[in-house]
Formats: structure tokens, C-alpha cells, sequence
């Protein structure tokens, strides 16, 4: 039986989305230092803010190296080791496609082959410069534009887990809108795991439609509905395929990437989106503690082999 207990959940948008910790103890004190990490890794990453360590980055592209934070060039770091191992799929380069396409941020177009072509000259991963020492950071050709998002909510979460646990806090979920990281055991259950639902597309907003059974690990979804427009019936959606600079052309909707680490379930969830079911759950499958969910435009659920069948719709891992 499982030990009745309170759980206290503090809700907040920032970063144009939605931030919910739910504790278990009330721990006012953690909870706005998690406010502040936030704010404080809004104004370095923020592409709105003309005035983020980003932005100085990306408008000095052709002109100069800019000396950032620890955290700035740790991410930036990470994000340009990802792409050089994804290079297929993952490019951290990709801002000019994406300021290009406009996608979910209005006045999107299907922009013409020869603009298309130009950005793509921009994102060669050997035109940025890292000064480990200096902590600088040099795009050396105009244009070029540094794009995190899709690792960055994955690396602040790991971080905001790290810092709950320096605070002594035992149990806890992380959830920035929709990228979830749980930490310890859950104490509201007799087995102390953790069930936590995936949105599938074709449910209803808030009927999660699949759940996962799972020790204390990350969930992270990539999918096409959250950002897109249409044209004469093709669907263009927010994942760009860096070599060909167009939305990824496949038969998923959405994968969801379930490991022990956040900013790396953020980068394999848009890689294996692009590498669709038969080669990204390959891909997984080498990967130990890793499991993946993806669901295709006909609903079709596959998993990997760690993902085990508890009734419809349900699945565990050990
Ligand atoms: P979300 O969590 O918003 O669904 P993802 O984690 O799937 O987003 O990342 C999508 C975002 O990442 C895009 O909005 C864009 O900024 C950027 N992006 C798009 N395609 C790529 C790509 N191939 N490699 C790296 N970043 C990308
Ligand atoms: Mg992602």
C-alpha cells in the first residue's frame, strides 16, 4: 500500500511555454530558485531578446568571436558535438532555414529553391570557432545563425534535476512544456516508479492516450503538430531536414525518446523523427537505457524492445 502523501505543484510560463515542478514536500525556496535558473537562462538564450548572449553571438556571425557564460558555451559546445554525430539530421546551424521558413512563428511561406539553396551555405559546422579558454565563440561567416531549440529545454532540465538534488529534494518531476524529467522515486506509488503519459496526436488534448511505466528517466517528444502550416494540402511542419533544407518528408507523426538524460532524449528525438521507425529505433536500440515510442500518421504505435506491454495502451520499463 502506498503511503498517502501531498504533492505540491507550482505552474509558471516562461520561454513561451508552459514550466510545472511538482515536489512533495513544500520547498518554496527551491521552487523560485528553478524561477530564477530560468529567467536567468532566458536572458542568455533567448533569439527574442536582442540583448541575449545568443543574439550578440549570432548578429557578430563574419565579424567577431563573443565571449559568453560558462552555460552559454557548454550548450553550444554540446549542441555542435551532437550535429558533427547526426550530421545527417541534427544541425545546430540551422537558424537561417528556420528565420527562412518562418514555421509556427506566423507569416510563414514556402520560401523559393535558390533562398533555400543560400541558407544552406551557412550551416557548415567547421565555420564556427570555440575558444575553450576564452569562452568565446566565433560563426566565421555572415549569416550564420546558431538555432537550440531543439536540445535546449533538454539541457536546462537536466540542469534544474541537479540543482532540486543540491537542494536535498529527493523526488521530484520537471516538466517544461511537455519535456519531462522525473528524479528518485515516486512516493505516491507502493513500487515507487513513475507513469507518465505521452500525448498521442489523434487523442484528445489532455487524454495523454499511451502511458509509460518507468523508473526515474526523461521523456521527450518530437513531433509535426505542434508547429506547421499547410499549402494546397501538404503539410509543412518545424523539423527541417538540414541537407535538403525542407520539413523531414516522412510517415510519423511523433517520436518519443525515453532515457536518463534530457538534452540527449531533445537531440534523438528529432533525430530519429528523422530517421523514421525502421533505422531511428535501430539507432536506439544500440543506446543502453534508451527506449523510443513512435507513432505514424495512420496511428500506428511501434516501440523498442525495452518498451513492454502492460495492457492497451500501457507500456513498462524494468
Ligand atoms: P519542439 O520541442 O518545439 O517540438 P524539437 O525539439 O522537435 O521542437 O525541435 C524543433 C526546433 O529545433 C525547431 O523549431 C527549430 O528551431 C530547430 N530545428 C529544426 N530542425 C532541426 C534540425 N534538423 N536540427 C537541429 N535543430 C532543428
Ligand atoms: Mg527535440
Amino acid at each position: 500500500m502506498a503511503v498517502p502523501q501531498k504533492k505540491f505543484v507550482s505552474q509558471f510560463t516562461m520561454m513561451g511555454t508552459v514550466i510545472s515542478l511538482t515536489l512533495f514536500e513544500p520547498r518554496q525556496t527551491a521552487i523560485e530558485a528553478v524561477y530564477d535558473y530560468l529567467e536567468q537562462m532566458d536572458r542568455i538564450f533567448s533569439v527574442n531578446r536582442q540583448d541575449s548572449e545568443l543574439s550578440a553571438v549570432n548578429q557578430a556571425a563574419g565579424k567577431k568571436a563573443v565571449t559568453v557564460s560558462p552555460q552559454c558555451f557548454e550548450l553550444i559546445h554540446d549542441a555542435l558535438n551532437y550535429s558533427r554525430q547526426h550530421a545527417d539530421s541534427f544541425n545546430v546551424l540551422i537558424g537561417p532555414l528556420v528565420k527562412l521558413w518562418k514555421i509556427g512563428f506566423g507569416g510563414h511561406q514556402v520560401p523559393s529553391a535558390p533562398a533555400i539553396q543560400e541558407r544552406l551555405q551557412l550551416m557548415n559546422l567547421d565555420q564556427v570557432e570555440l575558444n575553450a579558454t576564452q569562452h568565446s565563440v566565433f560563426l566565421k561567416q555572415a549569416g550564420m545563425q546558431l538555432d537550440l531549440g531543439a536540445i535546449a529545454k533538454g539541457y536546462f532540465a537536466d540542469q534544474i534535476v541537479t540543482q532540486l538534488q543540491q537542494a536535498g529534494i529527493t523526488s521530484a518531476i520537471v516538466n517544461l512544456g511537455g519535456n519531462v524529467k522525473l528524479l528518485g522515486a515516486n512516493p505516491l506509488t507502493a513500487d515507487e516508479r513513475w507513469q507518465v503519459g505521452v500525448q498521442a496526436p489523434a487523442a484528445p488534448r489532455g487524454y495523454p492516450g499511451l502511458q509509460v511505466e518507468m523508473p526515474a528517466k526523461t521523456v521527450v517528444t518530437s513531433g509535426i503538430f505542434e508547429r506547421y502550416f499547410e499549402v494546397n494540402g501538404h503539410r509543412y511542419h518545424h523539423i527541417l531536414d538540414p541537407q535538403t533544407g525542407y520539413p523531414v518528408e516522412n510517415q510519423l507523426d511523433q517520436v518519443t525518446v525515453v532515457t536518463d538524460q534530457s538534452e540527449l532524449a531533445e537531440v534523438l528525438s528529432t533525430v530519429t523523427y528523422f530517421k523514421g521507425p525502421k533505422a531511428g529505433a535501430a539507432l536506439i536500440e544500440e543506446l543502453p537505457g534508451t527506449e523510443a515510442i513512435f507513432i505514424d500518421r495512420k496511428q500506428q504505435v511501434t516501440v523498442t524492445s525495452g518498451l513492454k506491454p502492460r495492457r492497451k495502451g500501457v507500456f513498462y520499463i524494468e
